[in-house]
C-alpha cells in the first residue's frame, strides 16, 4: 500500500486535539485480533477535531471508515488502504439528562460499562448491553439487541459527525433494521440521547446476572471471536442451521468454528484474516447446500470485500 503523502500527513498534524498514526497496526483494535494495518489511524480527542479530519479526508479523497471496539469487524489481512477513526477515550462519557430519566452517552462509552453505569443510577432499559462487548457508536451503526431487545428501542436522537459539521438526528429520522442502521455513509456517531425507565438498582442487576449465565452457556469464553457471524435467517437461528450442517469444531489454519456455538469464529492460533473468511466461505456453502438458506453474514469486513461478493462490494 503506497504511503500517505507528505502533504496529507502535516495536514492531518496539524488539526488540533487529533492523533495520527501512519501505517498503524489494526489487529489489536479488534476481539478477533487479525488483519493488517492503516494507511493511516486517526484519533480524535473531540467532535471538532473529528470533523476537521473528515474534511480533510474529503478533500484528499481518501476514503475513511470507522472502529469502534472492533467487535464485530474483521480487517483484511493486507489493511485498510486509507483512513481507520478510532475515537478517543474523550467520547467515552456519560451525562445525565432530563426531564425523563435519560442518559446522554458518548459513542467510545463501551457497553457493559453504560449497563452497569445506568444500573447504578436505578435505570432500566440498556440491561441487554451488558454483555456485548462493544461501543456506543459501534452499536448504533449495528442496531445492537440481544435478549429480544435492541438500542433503537432507547435512544430518542444520535449526533453524528460529518465533514460539514455536527448534526443532531432523531431517531425517527433514521431507519433501523436486524443488525444496521441506515446512517449516512459519511456519518461517525459521536454520541446518543437514551430515554429509560426507573426502576429497582437490585432487579437491574439480577437481569444482569440472567442475562450474563445465559452467555456464558450458550457462547465461547476465553477465546477471540467476533461474535456471530451471520444474521439469522428470517424464522431460523443461523447456529442452528450451521450446527445441523455438523460444522461444529472444524479449523481452518487458527480459526475454528466454536464447539459450543456454530456461529462463531474463533481465533485459536494466531489465525489470519482469510483462515476466518475461509471458514465463513465453507459455512456459507454448507447451510446453502442442505436448506438453500444463503446467510448474510452479520461480522462486517474493513478494506476488502467478502469471497463470494463482487470486488467493491464490501461494506464503506
Ligand atoms: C463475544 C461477543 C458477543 C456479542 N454479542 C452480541 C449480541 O448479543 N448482540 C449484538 O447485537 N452484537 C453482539 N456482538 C457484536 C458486537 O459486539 C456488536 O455488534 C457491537 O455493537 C459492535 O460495536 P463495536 O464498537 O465493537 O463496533 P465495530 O465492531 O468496531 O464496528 C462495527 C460497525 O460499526 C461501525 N462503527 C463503529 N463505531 C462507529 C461510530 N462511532 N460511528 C459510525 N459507525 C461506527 C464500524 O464502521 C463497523 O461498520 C458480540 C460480539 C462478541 C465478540
Amino acid at each position: 500500500m503506497p504511503p500517505l503523502s507528505a502533504e496529507l500527513l502535516a495536514r492531518l498534524r496539524a488539526v488540533p486535539e487529533l492523533r495520527v498514526w501512519p501505517g498503524a497496526p489494526l489487529s489489536p483494535f479488534t476481539t478477533f485480533g487479525s488483519g493488517g494495518r492503516a494507511k493511516v489511524l486517526l484519533t480524535p480527542g473531540d467532535p471538532e477535531s473529528l470533523v476537521e479530519a473528515l474534511a480533510i479526508l474529503r478533500e484528499a479523497g481518501m476514503s475513511w471508515s470507522v472502529l469502534g471496539a472492533g467487535s464485530n469487524v474483521l480487517v483484511a489481512d493486507q489493511g485498510y488502504p486509507g483512513a481507520v477513526i478510532s475515537l478517543g477515550g474523550e467520547f467515552a462519557y456519560l451525562q445525565e439528562d432530563y426531564p425523563h430519566p435519560a442518559l446522554v452517552v458518548g459513542a467510545g462509552l463501551s457497553l457493559p460499562r453504560l449497563a452497569v453505569q445506568a444500573a447504578d443510577r436505578g435505570l432500566s432499559g440498556l440491561e441487554f448491553t451488558c454483555g456485548i462487548p462493544g461501543s456506543v457508536g459501534g452499536a448504533v451503526a449495528m442496531n445492537a439487541g440481544a435478549h429480544g431487545s435492541s438500542l433503537a428501542q432507547v435512544i430518542t436522537d444520535v449526533q453524528i459527525a460529518d465533514p460539514e459539521g455536527l448534526h443532531r438526528v432523531e431517531v425517527g429520522e433514521l431507519e433501523w433494521h436486524y443488525r444496521r442502521c441506515g446512517l449516512p455513509a459519511d456519518a461517525v456517531v459521536t454520541a446518543v440521547r437514551l430515554e429509560l425507565v426507573a426502576a429497582d438498582r437490585q432487579e437491574i442487576l439480577i437481569r444482569h446476572r440472567t442475562f450474563q449465565q445465559a452467555r456464558r452457556r450458550t457462547q465461547p469464553r476465553g477465546v477471540r471471536n467476533f461474535g456471530s457471524t451471520f444474521k439469522n435467517p428470517e424464522g431460523e437461528a443461523a447456529g442452528r442451521l450451521l450446527e445441523a450442517a455438523g460444522l461444529k469444531g472444524i479449523r481452518r489454519g487458527g480459526a475454528q468454528i466454536s464447539s459450543v456455538h456454530a456461529n462463531f469464529v474463533t481465533n485459536v492460533d494466531e489465525a489470519s484474516t482469510r483462515d476466518a473468511l475461509d471458514l465463513m466461505t465453507i459455512m456459507r456453502e454448507s447451510v446453502w447446500a442442505k436448506h438453500r438458506i444463503a446467510l448474510d453474514p452479520e461480522v462486517r469486513l474493513l478494506g476488502a470485500g467478502f469471497p463470494w461478493q463482487r470486488a467493491g462490494d464490501q461494506a464503506r
